[in-house]
């Protein structure tokens, strides 16, 4: 198989995926990928939400890329008279995966603040408190330091993650917070690359969107903006290949099998037909997922969008979602932006009506 673009830039996704950008306070994130948009993109903007987009091509069509840039985090909400910062969840956290955890917030001075996650020890747990689950207001954070000090540091409002780093296990698979969805913005600004080495009529607006973890905030207002032909969302989505996981239930969507293609009345059915094609054209190895209502994902709010706007949506297997060892394989990200590309040149020319379904 010939492919101009082998793979995709490693240095350029590590750093992403080091920022802090919980939803809500994306801007260091946003600023790296806009910096690399601007080296390929013919027009790099950002909205008053913070969405930012960035443009190849003149249209017909116009193909909107939407991948979420926030990743879940902590908000302080409360330091008590001892120092101890209180929290909550922005996003969908399990509180089982906080216990021990380190944690990183960008200090008032935007150097980074660390801190544990503390619980009380096992020795002091009485019976029932041992059985049952860990609750958000059982944990606290320990800065190390008496209230004055947490306070010239940081305050209620301030946003922060666990305090891990991306590290790959092997050549290809590589473990992160914040894979939700970093990979996706990633990928959509990747896929924009490799089409303006030999761009064809279609527009693509790549978009990193705000704010998806907490009700799909920035794909509503970007969407809006845009008012695109067609789009393509694309998110991570649950591996079915490790112990405890219903294949029975979720479907069969392993690591390293290829891009996912959803599946359900959220999907355009000319636009799903397309990228099947581009699939086969291509040489690409795809899974398949049914998705029998709205996606959790940018892919809903974007169909829903003025007359509705057809659109699709494409994932990449992750195993892990929303802990701080969520794992991809990058053999199916370098194969999504494959798909992606040849998708913007099959429906270059194609109107929005080309669209309607039946
Ligand atoms: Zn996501």
């Amino acid at each position: 198989m010939v492919s101009t673009f082998n793979e995709v830039d490693r240095d350029f996704l590590l750093t992403l995926l080091s920022e802090v950008g919980p939803s809500g306070s994306e801007d260091t994130s946003m600023r790296i990928w806009k910096r690399r948009a601007e080296k390929f993109a013919k027009s790099v903007y950002t909205d008053t939400h913070g969405n930012s987009y960035a443009e190849v091509g003149e249209g017909p069509p116009t193909l909107m890329l939407a991948g979420h840039i926030d990743e879940i985090g902590l908000l302080i909400t409360y330091v008590d008279d001892r120092g101890y910062a209180y929290f909550t969840s922005v996003g969908g956290w399990d509180p089982q995966v906080l216990v021990g955890q380190r944690v990183r917030f960008i200090g008032k001075d935007g150097r980074i603040l660390k801190g544990v996650i503390g619980r009380k020890p096992i020795h002091v747990l009485r019976g029932e408190e041992r059985e049952r689950a860990v609750k958000m207001e059982d944990l606290h954070i320990d800065f190390g330091m008496e209230r004055e000090e947490v306070l010239e540091r940081v305050e209620v409002g301030h946003y922060g993650v666990l305090d891990w780093d991306p590290e790959f296990l092997t050549e290809t698979r590589l473990v992160s917070r914040g894979l939700d969805d970093k990979i996706g913005a990633f990928a959509v600004l990747e896929a924009l690359r490799l089409y303006s080495q030999n761009p064809h009529r279609t527009k693509v607006v790549a978009v990193a969107t705000v704010q998806e973890e907490i009700g799909l905030r920035g794909a509503r207002t970007s969407a809006y903006r845009i008012n695109p032909d067609v789009a393509i969302a694309v998110d991570v989505t649950i591996a079915t290949d490790y112990p405890g996981i219903p294949k029975n239930k979720i479907g069969d969507i392993s690591l390293g099998k290829g891009p996912v293609v959803a599946i359900g009345p959220n999907i355009n059915p000319v636009l799903r037909e397309v990228i099947l094609e581009a699939a086969k054209e291509e040489g690409i190895e795809i899974q398949k997922e049914a998705i029998p209502y709205g996606t959790p994902t940018d892919a809903n709010v974007i169909q829903l969008t003025r007359a509705g706007i057809p659109t699709a949506l494409l994932s990449i297997p992750c195993r892990y979602l929303h802990s701080p060892a969520e794992m991809v394989d990058l053999k199916d990200v370098d194969a999504l932006v494959r798909l992606i590309n040849a998708v913007a040149r099959k429906v270059s020319g194609m109107k929005r009506e080309d669209f309607i379904p039946w």
